[in-house]
């Protein structure tokens, strides 16, 4: 990204109609404060809000405003739960590590629903659940097996059958399904906005269009450095930099795949298309390597979210692909006007892992949220700003070294690849 501070927001069915915005004028002047934190996102927000509950001066830059970057574009499905079931995680980290993933993992969706609710966030949240629906067999398994591991942890999960899974989505292109009633659905840059306003009545200072273009630590302190010359010194520095990471920490960006994810939003439904997909209210994303993700807004609209090329969409045409999805999966919605077409940039890790790292001393970096982040930047956000403040030793996630992904350069071939690849796959199996 050469631009030295982001424009504004992209146009999206969530920038015509989010709560306002409260002001995040850029730094004029140089300041001070206890934690620094790159990126006005769901990370950088939550830990700001936390940090400053609990007394810490803390001051946040972005490069656009709050929200600017997928913390204001995603689909709005709030899932709990990584990738991997919990079973997985047992067997791969241990039982002290396992179960705490599993548990700020798991809890994540309470936790937004919780922050929601105590700050009072207008952000047309709704909890009606998650239905993850297989269109093959071998997905299917997978999904019983998901839904057995939660179950046994006293999640009230749902399977459903072809007919059922027709009926709950509105499509028969499924197989089969389970239902999460941990998840639910909201308006994301309202979500974002609500944060951003909460953190600045608990005292925390936020400045949009503040690229930060330079971090040096001099003496015990860091000094960051905007791309309007103005500093903040702070003793402590979160990058929360997420699909949007620059090369302000060298090496940081390469350690993850910045992949497009595409959506187009119809014009609200009438009452009868309304009532013919999702009509109990859940959000959806299916179980395929390239998945497709849907739910209605508040006023009745279907979105769907998908995987787009690497190059940023330029023309309506770009997101042809996902028309044809729409219709492929819900021919009733043929000819249903697209009122609305944006994207954004999902952090892929290579192990498919959220990542902290803690390269130097007082430097952390949270993010690789794979597509899960309005939960997971929630929940762990939290556990950074324990950690920060000198609330906790440890960490749900591993700490691990910024590790660059070999031949990072050829991430555009890599994803042309791998889609070609999945698309395969998810033909075949
Ligand atoms: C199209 C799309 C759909 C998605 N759908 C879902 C979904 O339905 N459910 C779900 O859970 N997740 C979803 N995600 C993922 C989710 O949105 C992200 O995981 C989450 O928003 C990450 O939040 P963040 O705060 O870490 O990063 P972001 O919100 O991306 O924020 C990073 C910020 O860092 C700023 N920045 C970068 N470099 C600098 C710098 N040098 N100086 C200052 N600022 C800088 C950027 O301007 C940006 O605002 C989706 C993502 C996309 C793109």
């Amino acid at each position: 990204m050469n631009v030295a501070v982001n424009p504004g927001l992209p146009a999206s069915l969530w920038a015509a109609t989010a709560l306002p915005a409260a002001p995040t004028p850029p730094l004029a002047e140089s300041a001070e404060a206890d934690v620094a934190i790159v990126g006005a996102g769901y990370t950088g927000l939550v830990t700001a809000l936390h940090l400053a509950e609990a007394g810490v001066r803390v001051c946040v830059l972005d490069a656009g405003e709050p929200g600017w970057g997928a913390s204001g574009r995603n689909g709005g499905q709030v899932i709990p739960g990584l990738k991997y079931d919990p079973e997985q995680l047992l067997a791969r980290f241990g039982e002290v590590r396992g179960e705490a993933m599993i548990e700020a993992a798991g809890g994540a969706a309470d936790e937004v629903f919780a922050l929601i609710e105590r700050l009072g966030i207008q952000c047309d949240a709704s909890r009606k659940g998650w239905i993850q629906p297989a269109v093959s067999s071998v997905a299917l398994r997978g999904l019983e097996q998901r839904a057995r591991q939660w179950s046994a942890r006293g999640v009230a999960v749902e399977l459903l059958d072809k007919p059922a899974v027709a009926r709950r989505i509105g499509s028969t292109d499924y197989l089969g399904a389970w239902v999460d009633p941990r998840a639910g659905s909201l308006q994301p840059l309202s979500y974002v906005r609500g944060l951003a306003a909460a953190a600045l009545r608990a005292g925390a200072a936020i400045h949009g269009h503040s690229r930060v273009t330079a971090l040096a630590r001099q003496g015990q302190r860091w000094t960051l450095t905007t791309a309007q010359g103005a500093t903040v010194r702070a003793e402590c520095v979160l990058l929360a930099s997420n699909g949007y990471t620059d090369d302000l920490w060298p090496g940081l960006r390469q350690t993850l795949i910045a992949a497009n994810s595409f959506i187009i939003a119809t014009q609200p439904l009438p009452a009868h298309l309304r009532q013919s997909v999702l009509p109990g209210g859940e959000v959806c994303s299916d179980a395929r390597r390239l998945l497709l993700y849907f739910k209605q807004d508040a006023q009745g609209r279907l979105l769907l979210g998908g995987r787009g090329p690497f190059p940023e969409p330029r023309q309506a045409s770009d997101w042809a692909h996902l028309q044809r999805s729409l219709t492929g999966l819900f021919p009733q919605l043929a000819g249903v006007p697209i009122e609305y077409r944006w994207s954004g940039r999902v952090a892929l890790t290579q192990d498919f892992l959220p990542h902290v790292h803690e390269p130097a001393p007082g430097l952390s970096m949270l993010l690789g949220y794979n597509g899960r982040g309005v939960a997971l930047a929630t929940s762990l956000g939290r556990h950074m700003a324990r950690r920060l403040a000198g609330q906790a030793e440890d960490f749900p996630f591993p700490v691990t070294p910024v590790r660059r992904i070999p031949l990072h350069g050829l991430q555009r071939l890599y994803l042309g690849a791998g889609i070609a690849w999945y698309r395969l796959l998810d033909a075949l199996l």
